[in-house]
């Protein structure tokens, strides 16, 4: 089903993986690539969260052990 006018998520918003904001390509302060996945963050103290912990922030659906 597609909903009437604006869609929800815009192709160019990412979700800030540590706050969990949606955020449009203006609200996106720091950009950083990890494991070739290239994340968003709308605050320099979300950056800071997850480049000091970057497995903690990021979404597995399963593992690979
Ligand atoms: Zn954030």
């Amino acid at each position: 089903m597609t909903p009437r006018g604006e869609p929800l998520v815009k192709k160019d918003m990412t979700t800030d993986p540590v706050c969990g904001r949606m955020l449009t390509a203006d609200q996106v302060k720091h950009r950083y690539t990890w494991r070739g996945e290239t994340f968003g963050f709308d605050s320099n103290w979300c950056f800071q969260q997850f480049i000091q912990d970057p497995e903690s922030y990021h979404e597995t659906d399963e593992r690979d052990d």
